[in-house]
């Protein structure tokens, strides 16, 4: 596709017509006249009026679901059939890359290119592979006595709820929604309040691409109410959650008080990333820049902690405030922007009050900091060196595109630094001594660990945390692990 002008997405802009209704047992579903506002951040202006889920519309989306299941219409379909399903939705969203693209970098604010280029093509991806698993999965015979047969089956489910973030709104929906359709399950996804305009156009796509009715619904709402909705449901038998640590105890609340449903947790991340002294400092200060304000830094998986050897700390530091500087903060739908707007107001003054207890706590400011003077929630790629272990912000999550950089001088020191928070997503380590990147690899307690790169994958590898990260894992023929029990069936022959 030729590449799009400022002026071109301004254009689709305008006429975007985005979808504000639930997605329901195969239809539109308007709910009873209640809404909210959902506001771009690029602007601060509101941007839609979406239906708000309550306990009926929850109670209506999983009973479809329930039913989808119940009858068999998905679970029993066979699983090449369900395959195709998903290769044809997998289709269906390439078809409409650009108005879903759009439709993120609206609601959330991130680049409108990043949104087409990384995310778009990341969730047609996932429900393609997982529509070409679907029918490559091989149960188990165990070896028994001559005169029986034991079989072990991996059977769906049943409802799935999944509850995502705005961060990524499609690709967390996806992670999910994906791996659990495949395993034979029905769904029911709650976006984010901050961004549930593309989720609900996805719902509507699934059942364009022929999912049958009920299989894939898609709820609008708020988190206290439609998320707890689901997180309580007495007919809902997985929750698979993405989101802060913070929400998902509320899940293991939920699940205790309700009917004891099996919680996935992907939460938050507070990742060091180490640098020995023997590492090319160029890149990896080249990938620390852009790993922390990748999507304004509101990833999980940012490199928050740049934990650097004394040695080279001010060398490493001076490359990554020149690549800080180099970012053009703008409005989203211009393809020159490279940092686009916070999500909202209230998490731009989260992320400032960050930046306030780090400076007040006696932290380093080396660059940015401010609020960026144009409407809309845009802030400045912001640095901080001279960061003591204790201080929050080597603790606690910003969410937000900040860097806090502290030094070590040993490896052991490294590690320690490392481990000391109660996260436990990713890490970096960069060196070129093989032995001291596996001993370190094996030492930092966390899902993923990057070595001489950062953030790279694929959807056959898995990923979620240790610690209070979460538990459970997206992507590969793991996630399946998530959506699916094993049944023994024991003949006597
Ligand atoms: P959040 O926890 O506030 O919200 C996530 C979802 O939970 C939303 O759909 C929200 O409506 C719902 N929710 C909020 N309060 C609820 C409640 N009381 N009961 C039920 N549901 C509720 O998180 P966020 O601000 O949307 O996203 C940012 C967080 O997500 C960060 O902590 C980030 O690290 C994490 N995250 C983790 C991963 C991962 O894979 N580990 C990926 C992306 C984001």
């Amino acid at each position: 596709m030729a590449r799009l002008s400022h002026q071109d997405w301004l254009d689709r802009a305008a006429r975007l017509r985005p979808v504000t209704v639930h997605h329901i047992d195969g239809a539109d579903h308007a709910g009873d006249g209640d809404t909210f506002t959902v506001i771009a951040p690029r602007d601060g202006r509101p941007l839609a009026e979406p239906a708000r889920a309550g306990q009926r519309e929850v109670d209506l989306a999983v009973a479809a679901a329930r039913r989808a299941f119940d009858t068999g219409v998905w679970p029993r379909l066979a699983p090449a059939e369900r395959g195709r399903a998903l290769i044809r939705f997998a289709d269906a969203i390439e078809a409409h890359r650009e108005e879903l693209a759009l439709t993120v970098a609206l609601e959330m604010g991130k680049p409108v290119t990043e949104a087409y280029d990384i995310e778009l093509r990341a969730v047609a991806a996932c429900f393609r592979w997982y529509g070409e698993v679907a029918d490559k999965l091989i149960d188990e015979a165990p070896q028994t006595g001559p005169d029986a047969l034991a079989l072990v089956t991996r059977e769906p489910v049943g409802v799935v709820a999944a509850v995502v973030p705005w961060n990524f709104p499609l690709t967390m929906a996806a992670w999910k929604v994906a791996p659990a359709l495949a395993a034979g399950c029905t769904v029911v996804l709650k976006p984010a309040e901050q961004s549930p305009l593309s989720a609900l156009r996805l719902g509507r796509l699934g059942a364009e691409a022929g999912l049958p009715p009920g299989v894939f619904n898609v709820v609008a709402g708020e988190g206290p109410t439609a998320g707890r909705a689901l997180g309580l449901h007495p007919d809902v038998d997985v929750l698979a959650f993405t989101g802060s640590t913070a929400v998902g105890r509320h899940f293991l609340r939920y699940a205790a008080d309700s009917n004891l449903k099996r919680v996935w947790l992907e939460l938050g991340g507070k990742s060091p990333n180490i640098v020995l002294p023997d590492a090319d400092p160029i890149a990896a200060a080249a990938s620390a820049a852009w790993g922390v304000f990748f999507n304004q830094g509101e990833m999980c998986t940012a490199p928050s902690r740049l934990l650097v050897h004394s040695s080279i700390a001010e060398h490493v530091t001076d490359a990554v405030l020149e690549r800080a500087r180099a970012l053009r903060i703008g409005d989203p739908l211009d393809p020159a922007t490279t940092m686009g707007a916070l999500v909202s107001a209230a998490h731009l003054a989260r992320v400032r009050a960050h930046i306030a207890g780090a400076q007040a706590a006696g932290a380093r400011l080396r660059t940015g900091g401010e609020r960026v003077d144009r409407p809309g929630h845009f802030l400045e790629p912001t640095v901080f060196d001279r960061v003591a272990p204790d201080m929050a912000l080597a603790r606690e999550e910003v969410f937000g595109p900040v860097l806090a950089v502290l030094t070590f001088d040993t490896e052991d020191e490294a590690i320690r630094l490392a481990n000391a928070t109660e996260y436990g997503l990713a890490a970096g380590v960069w060196t070129t001594n093989l032995s001291a990147a596996h001993r370190i690899s094996r030492s930092v307690r966390a899902g993923t660990v990057w070595v001489n790169c950062y953030e790279e994958g694929g959807l056959n590898v898995p990923f979620g945390g240790m610690k209070q990260s979460g538990h459970g894992r997206d992507k590969s023929l793991h996630a399946l692990e998530k959506y699916t029990d094993p049944k023994t069936t024991w003949i006597r022959l």
